[in-house]
């Protein structure tokens, strides 16, 4: 048996070599001999990752007769594996390294050993030359071990080999999104404090053609990688240029960074003192406070743009007198509580308001999230409170339901909780949490963290916005991914590349709000939507998830709209592959949605079911066992499959009895159209040429069903009548005769039934 091995802590360079050493030994076993990443950890769990790893202890390894180590050729990194060495004098070894030669290294009867900046940069090129195919997945997870070893390419380590390699790997279908996103390295809780600081003490400049951020920060101990933060900072708010003014203990220093050809920042350190490059400088700040710097700043910056008329409004305060934005239209740091005060209703305002003195009492952080807060700042109404906890959100609902006597019902599997407030409304809890992944074989596991990674898991950057609710913070804005400015300039943006590819659902739910809100979808965005659709990721979307989306988006109030953004990035097809979207679907689906507000001015019940209207509109051009396909595809009950697969024979018999010319009595009108459902009917208005024939539904739904008829069954026993189908029979011709004006009163039915008895 042939095992395939690496070394203890094992990182994506080694799983990757592992993959790509089980392509030049075929039938091998692989296994880690001792523990991994977080980050491989995430890639083992997402539909990325499609290779077994049989665990140490289930290797059997008296039948190991052939061991081949890669990203080591150290027995003693080698865990359990090292007793093969040692108790099989037989035992065949080959090795793939990169690593610097060691006196204790093993040697091997294959060693392919040179200093690359990834070993499995040496196992690709033996690929290459020995023609063995490679899946899109397989390049995927190997060019992951060259970004991960060489820092994407950066580290002086980086080799010619390394970038043949990649490129090879590229061409075999690699995705460098893919790879990114398992590999980014998140910021550690410090340096995440920075970030929140630097977001709540920016202020926005506008100059003419530029815009200028600058943070006034004291910290009391000195952090590293200061850089790093403010980088992070101006990618997450795709800010051009930055300056911090930082104090820490007697130290001050001003960081600078533009990525803007008119602010040379190592020119405007220079003048502090300090020095550096047009892009990146610093200084120190001598005898001066942070105040003085940025008046000295500003005044520098006004001379450095000279031939640019300046824009700096005057600094405004809050009633603290804190000083929150020189620009009021955009203010980076925003408070809420004034908003929400005037905005909500009152009792949703005292809700939210006892959330927060709970919170403060548990003690336990908790925010207003999502939706509610996308819409308070839109001015739009929502009462659908989403509030996240930074710990035990069902603990939490449960304190706070006893304290507003009301009740609550928590979902562990998720951390979640729903809290009925006796006034009737309802507010949704969860725990904040970093991770929300299955293990393969093992339970989903959730563990609770930050908010930041909460709502980096969610789909669009305005619907990542928060609330603080504890005091003294309450009403404050959390934006940590620049939503606030894309709600202010309708844009639709993804958090990271693979938001898409990680739950499509998200697709539908761009056009949905792009439709709703009438928001562009930013450049990427557009482009990543693309890919994935061209990716087919929709099929991975069960029936009932998509046509739950698909639901939602029909019950906007413009769905027209959101199906031609569909047929436009080639959705409609995930439906059933024959649909094909052109003028006259455009036209039904505009008819279907003028029918429908007609309908809706009616108030008449039941309320049909738009979505079925609307794929009926979308199944139009379909056979009858295509549509059968597409009601499958998206799993509907027996009844509406029934109808989407029924729906144009009946229609064309309407159509067709109802265009003869000649006027039908209310009577036959009834007799046609009673028996059949409500979609059909409105779907045939919205499709029907013929006036005759939208003016006979309309007669139907507006009138002609809602005619009751004084008598009984009651009346027809008294009169002599025994029960049976005649009962029905009788009561059905006085119905239809009073349909069309020859009965009206009660006398008159009763003598008609007695006619008819007789
Ligand atoms: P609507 O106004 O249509 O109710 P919503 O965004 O307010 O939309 P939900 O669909 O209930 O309401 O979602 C609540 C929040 O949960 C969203 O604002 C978003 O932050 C998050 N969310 C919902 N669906 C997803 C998803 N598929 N991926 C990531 N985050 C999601």
């Amino acid at each position: 048996m042939k095992l395939i091995t690496t070394h203890l802590n094992a990182d994506f360079d080694s799983l990757a070599s592992m993959i790509a050493a089980s392509k030049l030994y075929p039938g091998a076993i692989m296994a880690f001999p001792g523990s991994w990443g977080d980050s491989i950890r995430r890639f083992m769990a997402s539909p990325y990752y499609s290779w077994k790893l049989t665990k140490p202890q289930e290797v059997d390894l008296n039948q190991v007769t052939h061991l081949i180590m890669v990203d080591t050729k150290l027995a003693s990194r080698i865990g359990p594996f090292s007793q093969l060495i040692a108790s099989n004098p037989a035992l065949k070894i080959d090795i793939y390294d990169h690593h610097p030669p060691q006196p204790d290294d093993l040697k091997g009867e294959i060693e392919e050993v040179r200093p690359a900046g990834a070993t499995v940069t040496i196992l690709t090129r033996l690929i290459k030359e020995r023609a063995i195919p490679l899946t899109a997945n397989e390049a995927t997870a190997m060019i992951m071990g060259i970004c991960e070893d060489t820092g994407f390419f950066s580290f002086p380590t980086t080799s010619s080999e390394d970038l043949e390699a990649a490129a090879y790997l590229l061409r075999c279908g690699a995705d460098l999104n893919i790879a990114s996103h398992f590999l980014k390295e998140e910021l550690t809780l410090e340096q995440f404090e920075f970030l929140n600081d630097l977001l709540r003490s920016s202020e926005r400049y506008r100059i003419r053609g530029a815009e200028v951020f600058i943070a006034i920060l004291y910290k009391d101990k000195y952090m590293s990688e200061l850089g790093t933060v403010v980088q992070r900072f101006m990618d997450m708010l795709k800010i051009d240029i930055f300056f911090a003014l930082v104090k820490i203990g007697t130290h001050s220093s001003l960081i600078a960074r533009s990525r803007f050809k008119g602010v040379d920042v190592g020119a405007v350190a220079g003048e502090f003192g300090g020095g550096g490059h047009p892009s990146a400088a610093s200084a120190s700040l001598r005898g001066m406070s942070l105040l003085e710097a940025r008046e000295k700043l500003l005044s520098l910056l006004s001379e450095e743009l000279s031939q640019m008329e300046e824009e700096v409004s005057a600094p405004s305060f809050s009633a603290e007198g804190e000083i929150i934005t020189r620009n009021p239209t955009l203010p980076l740091f925003q408070n809420l509580t004034s908003p929400m005060r005037e905005q909500l209703p009152a009792e949703l305002f005292a809700i939210i308001e006892t959330i927060s003195q709970t919170a403060d009492v548990v003690p336990i952080n908790a925010f207003l999230v999502g939706g509610f807060v996308r819409d308070l700042l839109l001015k739009i109404e929502n009462v659908d409170l989403d509030v996240v906890v930074e710990g035990d959100g069902i603990q939490f609902a449960k304190t706070l339901a006893q304290k507003v006597e009301g009740s609550s019902k928590g979902f562990p599997q998720f951390h979640t909780a729903v809290v009925m407030f006796p006034q009737g409304f309802k507010v949704d809890i969860a725990s904040a949490r970093t991770e929300f992944y299955e293990v393969p074989a093992a339970l989903p596991v959730v563990q609770e963290s930050s908010l930041r990674a909460d709502l980096y898991r969610r789909d669009f950057t305005f619907n990542a916005l928060a609330v603080r609710l504890n005091k003294p913070h309450f009403g404050e804005l959390i934006d940590y991914f620049g939503g606030r400015r894309d709600l202010d300039e309708g844009i639709i943006r993804v958090l990271h590349n693979l938001s898409f590819i990680e739950d499509p659902t998200r697709l539908l739910r761009a056009i949905r709000f792009q439709q709703r809100f009438q928001f562009q979808m930013e450049g990427n965005t557009r482009k990543l939507l693309r890919e994935a659709v061209e990716k087919g990721i929709l099929n991975l979307l069960s029936g009932t998830r998509l046509m739950n989306e698909l639901r939602l988006i029909f019950e906007e109030e413009h769905p027209a709209v959101a199906i031609q953004t569909m047929a436009e990035f080639d959705i409609i097809k995930f439906i059933h592959p024959h649909i094909t979207y052109d003028k006259t679907m455009g036209r039904i689906s505009d008819n279907i949605e003028k029918v429908i507000s007609w309908y809706n001015l009616l108030y008449r019940e039941p309320e049909p079911k738009l979505w079925l209207i609307y794929l009926m509109g979308l199944f139009e051009g379909l056979s009858t066992s295509e549509r059968q396909e597409g009601a499958e595809r998206l799993n509907l009950p027996p009844k509406e499959s029934k109808t989407l697969t029924a729906y144009p024979e009946e229609m064309t018999v309407i159509i067709t009895k109802l265009s003869r010319g000649k006027e039908a009595k209310p009577s036959q009108i009834y007799s046609l159209l009673h028996r059949c459902r409500l979609e059909v009917l409105l779907y045939t208005m919205a499709k029907a040429e013929h006036e005759a024939v939208k003016q006979a539904i309309s007669l139907c739904l507006r009138h002609l069903s809602q005619v009751k008829l004084h008598i009984s069954g009651d009346d027809l026993l008294k009169l002599g009548c025994s029960p049976g189908p005649l009962f029905n029979k009788i009561l059905r011709k006085i119905l239809l005769a009073k349909l069309d004006g020859r009965v009206s009163t009660r006398e008159e039915e009763v003598e008609m039934a007695k006619k008819m008895i007789k």
